[in-house]
């Protein structure tokens, strides 16, 4: 049986697995699940075609069943016309869109509210740039809990809709994530629900960490040399860093070399890039953030320091592109392999082509690049 407990990923602070635990109230930095029995082989792997075939290496009780929907298993995509562009060995494109309710949300989600349902809470709340809010809708109505979303109006209309349609309380809010944190955080105060928000419970990292045992399983067991992810508040990437250091001490990798990670964001909200060039380990937040690419205008990630630890550990980077190299990276992304693109995935591309161009991708590399939510989601 799996048991874990909470570790602060700044302090020496711990508390139970199985506490209402936000952030560590020592440093308010964010907790790390850490696992009290030993890490399985992959022999554990369970028959089950969703990222819960993974649970023996997920927060998951010995009798408890998983609120799911089928999240994850999503296909990875070998496109050789782009590894042909970039000059490198290969590239694959992992496409999250097509998880439930667009976006590889769905995945922190199933984790976290199956711990919230055993924490019996009275309801869910979380502030979102959309996709999150939309996949909290479904698994809370999954789970049978009541949940309340804040979400900046200039959220894609389409994932507005979504929430609604999924049950969900949506409160619009004029400004950014950031502005819509600190209301659901209010509102978790005064009516004792539980916060959702990114790194605010431990459980969103271990569901998103799922993205990086799939492709390693998919690859056939081995590893890219970079995997770009297009980043906002960094769940998936600090989930996938974490998740590779767990696979590799337990035996489940053959090469040791693991990926450079790099974050690709926007121009108008590039925090952590900032943060990278001047070699800083925290991000100071972007003021009057703004992109399309509405998962990655985060301008303040509380994951922040995280973030910036797997980009130095991993020998990885961070770059940023303008709005129109978004929009026509999208779109060659989409006619070229048939994935409906999410302007983030577009921005994963976009970012790749231009290290590319200035000579950081190798010519031996192999590519992840990361497609994280649907096109659909960002039509009206
Ligand atoms: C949330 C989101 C992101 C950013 O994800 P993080 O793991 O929080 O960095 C990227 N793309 C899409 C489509 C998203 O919904």
């Amino acid at each position: 049986m799996t048991q874990w407990h909470l570790a602060c990923s700044a302090c020496s602070n711990t508390e139970r697995g199985d506490a209402r635990a936000t952030v560590c109230p020592r440093c308010g930095q964010p907790y790390l699940v850490r696992y009290d029995t030993v890490f399985p082989s992959r022999d554990a792997i369970r028959t089950r075609w969703d990222m819960w075939r993974y649970a023996a290496v997920l927060p998951l009780g010995e009798f408890e069943t998983p609120v799911s929907l089928g999240e994850g298993l999503t296909p990875i995509h070998d496109v050789p016309a782009l590894a042909e562009s970039l000059g490198v060995a290969g590239v694959w494109v992992k496409d999250e869109g097509i998880n439930p309710t667009g976006s590889f949300k769905a995945r922190g989600m199933s984790a976290a509210v199956t711990r919230a349902r055993g924490l019996n809470v009275a309801g869910l709340v979380a502030p979102t740039a959309g996709n999150a809010g939309a996949a909290l809708a479904a698994y809370g109505a999954a789970a049978g809990i009541p949940v309340r979303v804040y979400a900046p109006r200039t959220t894609p209309p389409v994932i507005l809709s979504t929430i609604a349609a999924l049950g969900a309380e949506l409160e619009l809010v004029d400004g950014h994530i950031g502005d819509a944190g600190r209301l659901a955080r209010s509102f978790a105060a005064e009516h004792d629900w539980f916060d959702m928000s990114t790194l605010r419970e431990p459980y969103r990292i271990e569901g998103k960490k799922t993205m990086g045992i799939e492709i390693v399983e998919q690859l056939g067991w081995r590893l890219p040399t970079h995997i770009v992810y297009p980043t906002g508040g960094g769940t998936g990437l600090i989930g996938m860093w974490k998740v590779f250091h767990e696979m590799c001490d337990a035996g489940w990798l053959a090469d040791a070399a693991l990926p450079r990670m790099i974050v690709a964001q926007a121009d108008g909200c590039a925090p952590i890039v900032r943060a990278w060039q001047a070699g800083a380990d925290h991000a100071e937040p972007w003021a009057n953030p703004v992109t399309h690419a509405s998962g990655l205008r985060v301008p303040g990630p509380l994951g922040d320091r995280l973030i910036l630890r797997a980009l130095r550990e991993s020998g990885g980077r961070a770059a940023s592109v303008s709005e129109a190299a978004i929009r026509s990276a999208t779109h060659r992304l989409a006619v070229l392999t048939g994935i409906d693109a999410a302007p983030e995935g577009g921005c994963a591309l976009a970012v790749a082509e231009s290290l590319a161009a200035d000579g950081h991708l190798p010519s031996d590399a192999e590519v992840v690049l990361f497609n994280t939510g649907s096109g659909a989601s960002y039509r009206s």
